[in-house]
């Protein structure tokens, strides 16, 4: 899934393609894309994109009189569209701008789970982006500690929950806790003052990585294409110390991490009941 650094820089990407273009029409192509009923999707025709923006895993059309609040999900993507054909493969809605133009909203698969919620008024106070947390990268050690004795959960867990910390998917989360040499596992309730430090300094590190990456590119990154140490990179070797890269398997993603540089060695279980993932 694109996480904040994909999100952002795609974010600029359009913007500097698109901004200031009038919209001609807007239109659903599926029956799952829109997800608000008010005001009307065609709110904002013949007004110009004022600028596209990022907030969590979302992107934000921003047309002054409405904004379109896109989430990706897994296999969204939203590009140029070029051909603008009347059936496009896996279609979930097209904006078409007064030069010519267009953009197309596309989601892989069969999920059915990308969609737009057309906005009136201020997007940070409505759904679906008022219930995130703070961005990433810009969350404060203080405010980390707080979140993190404020619910004991694990900390890959606590770190992919949007309404906790936006922006952190799998990918990040692996990376974050490589990063700061925590273990996946740990419980956020017993973290202290210098580890909360670690993790922002972790969060914004690879922020930064991925946002320097994604940057140089024409269109957003296969995930496995991402610069990291463990995350999609089993078996290899650990770049800061030489261990293997392990995981811990669940149904549809994987934990990865470094037991010399996270868990003082000790090799984690590949069972999500097992007492031994401490
Ligand atoms: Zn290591």
């Amino acid at each position: 899934m694109p996480e904040l650094p994909e999100v952002r820089a795609h974010a600029e990407r359009l913007d500097g393609a698109f901004a200031g273009t009038r919209l001609a029409s807007f239109r659903a192509l599926s029956f799952t894309a829109l997800k608000t009923f008010a005001p009307a999707p065609e709110v904002a025709v013949d007004h110009p994109l004022a600028y596209v923006d990022q907030r969590g895993k979302h992107l934000l059309l921003d047309f002054g009189v409405a904004t379109y609040v896109i989430h990706l999900m897994q296999g969204g993507r939203l590009r140029p569209d070029e051909k603008q054909s009347a059936k496009p493969r896996g279609g979930v809605a097209r904006w078409v701008f007064d030069d010519g133009r267009a953009l197309l909203l596309t989601e892989a698969g069969t999920e059915r789970k990308a969609g737009v919620w057309v906005i009136d008024g201020d997007p940070e106070v409505q759904p679906p982006l008022d219930h995130l947390g703070p961005e990433a990268d810009t969350v404060t050690p203080e405010a980390l500690l707080e979140i993190l004795h404020s619910t004991n959960g694990r900390i890959h867990g606590l770190l992919r929950d949007q309404r906790v910390i936006a922006g952190i998917g799998r990918r990040l989360a692996n990376e974050v806790c490589h990063r700061a040499r925590l273990s996946p596992f740990a419980m956020s309730g017993k973290l202290d003052g210098a580890d909360a430090e670690r993790l922002v300094e972790a969060m914004r590190a690879c922020i930064s990585e991925g946002l320097a990456f994604e940057r140089g590119r024409e269109d957003m990154s296969a995930s496995k294409d991402r610069p990291g140490a463990v995350h999609h990179r089993k078996g290899e070797e650990c770049p800061d110390c030489g261990d293997v890269v392990r995981t811990v398997e669940y149904r549809s993603y994987e934990v990865a991490y470094c037991a010399s540089c996270q868990t003082g060695g000790k090799v984690l279980a590949d069972n999500t009941t097992s007492k031994f993932l401490k």
